[in-house]
Formats: structure tokens, C-alpha cells, sequence
């Protein structure tokens, strides 16, 4: 008697830890939010992106989808190569890492073409051309221009190319965030003197922001492109193959259109 009751309350419990783990599975599921876009020919054909959803027009939330212009052209690429696109988000200073670990095929994230960056994976042509740009307060800031941000407390995004130029100037201190979002905050508490931050999601920023002004000098002129893993030249010709034909069908200009109005760069 006492041992069927034993092998009845082992079996309950037995299956009480598999319901408890299919539910938290199915949270984890949600909260991983990945996202399938552009079905190919195959579905089981996967083509992982891996972004930073923080980077608006190119990447950023809509509720709890990643869209965006760089979402869209992976889009395309993938169903132009018969795959199915799968998001990956993680902090910006994460994604080459995870690209050499293989949790993700291709770096689609506003990425800038670097020396430094092509020593460890490869870049695809570049299919955007932008700039870093200084964003103060528009009352009592007493930067006016480049020269002014010597010494001063300066706010980038971690492990970005505008956190590499900030290192750059005499005696800056620079704060390091991972979301954009957060230092817009830190430069409207007057936490810091300065953002330092590429020119796309700059613009859209301010229209949030409307204490903010972005400079006209240009620090920089950057190309964005695709990482792939080095040596992936199978995935790396795919890719490139893939942008010169929307460059020549008319379907990037579309992109840039619905991204950035009727500027074609
Ligand atoms: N273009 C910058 C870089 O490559 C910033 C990109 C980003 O924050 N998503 O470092």
C-alpha cells in the first residue's frame, strides 16, 4: 500500500516539474522575442540578424517587434536568398562577440566599417553612408562647436565608434551607456555636457527632445554595412549579391524613402 502511494506522489511530482518547466520555457520563449520576417522558400533555412533595437530609424521597438530600416533590408536579403530571418537583440558592445561565438549568422546594426572591427569579421559593401554628430543643450551650453568639447563630461553609447572618438579628446570624461535612450536622459539632468552619437538616430532623438540641438560639425564620415563571421564569404557574396540587386530593382531607394523621406543618399 505505502509503496504504491510512494510511486503515486513520485509520479505527481514528476509531473508537477514538467508542467513548471514547459511554463517557464514558454515565458522564456516570449521574453526572447525573436522575431521571423521574410519567409523564404524554406522555413527550416534560418538566417539569424543579430541588432540592437535602440538605434531608431535603423532598429528600434514597436511594441515588441524590432523594425526598422536595417530589419527591412535583412528582410529582403533573406527572401531573396529562399531563407527566413530571425532576430536576435543584445547590447550593441555584445554583437561581434556573438557573431565569432556563432549564436548569430550576420551583425545588422547601423554598424560602422572600421579597421579595428575587419580585423575580426568581414564586412559586407556598405549600404548606408553617415557621420558622428555633437547633440548639447540648446540653453547655457558652452559648446559651440568641436573644439569646445576639451575637458569636458561626454555621454556615448558602449563600444561604438562615437565611444572611440570621445576617447579622443584632451581630457574628456566620457560616460559609457548601452541605450541611446538613457543618455538623452543623462544630457537633459545635465548629467553629462554632451552627446556624441551617429546622425540618423540623432535626428529622431531630438524630435523627443526639444531642449536638445545636434551641431553642425561632422566628426566623422562612416559607411554602415553587414558583419558576417571571417571567412563566411558563402553568406558574405549572398549578402552583397542581395544589396546590389535591390540597389539596381529600386527597392532600396523604396527603403530609404519610407525610413528618411525623400532623401536618397
Ligand atoms: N555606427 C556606430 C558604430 O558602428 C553606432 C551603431 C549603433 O549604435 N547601433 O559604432
Amino acid at each position: 500500500m505505502k509503496k504504491i502511494k510512494l510511486i503515486r506522489n513520485i509520479k505527481i511530482a514528476l509531473s508537477s516539474i514538467l508542467f513548471i518547466a514547459a511554463v517557464i520555457g514558454m515565458i522564456w520563449d516570449v521574453n526572447r522575442s525573436d522575431v521571423s520576417l521574410g519567409t523564404g522558400t524554406n522555413p527550416n533555412d534560418v538566417l539569424v540578424m543579430g541588432t540592437e533595437p535602440g538605434f531608431k530609424p535603423f532598429e528600434y521597438l514597436d511594441g515588441t517587434n524590432v523594425v526598422g530600416f536595417d530589419v527591412d533590408l535583412a528582410g529582403e536579403i533573406a527572401r531573396d536568398n529562399g531563407k527566413t530571418l530571425r532576430i536576435e537583440q543584445m547590447a550593441f558592445d555584445g554583437l561581434l562577440p556573438a557573431l565569432q561565438s556563432d549564436r548569430i549568422d550576420m551583425v545588422i546594426a547601423g554598424m560602422t566599417i572600421t579597421p579595428d572591427r575587419a580585423k575580426n569579421v568581414d564586412f559586407s559593401d556598405s549600404y548606408y553612408s553617415a557621420a558622428q554628430k555633437i547633440i548639447v543643450q540648446k540653453q547655457e551650453s558652452s559648446i559651440k562647436n568641436r573644439n569646445d568639447l576639451v575637458g569636458k563630461k561626454i555621454g556615448v553609447q558602449l563600444g561604438t565608434t562615437g565611444d572611440i572618438l570621445a576617447h579622443n579628446i584632451k581630457g574628456a570624461r566620457v560616460e559609457q551607456l548601452p541605450a541611446i535612450a538613457s543618455l538623452f536622459v543623462e544630457l537633459n539632468t545635465g548629467r553629462v555636457d554632451a552627446i556624441i552619437l551617429d546622425d540618423g538616430p540623432a535626428k529622431q532623438y531630438l524630435t523627443q527632445n526639444p531642449k536638445l540641438t545636434m551641431l553642425p560639425d561632422r566628426l566623422s564620415s562612416e559607411d554602415y554595412a553587414i558583419a558576417v563571421k571571417k571567412g563566411n564569404t558563402k553568406l558574405l557574396k549572398q549578402i552583397n549579391d542581395s544589396i546590389l540587386k535591390l540597389k539596381q530593382n529600386g527597392q532600396y531607394n523604396n527603403l530609404i524613402k519610407k525610413y528618411f523621406g525623400e532623401i536618397v543618399r
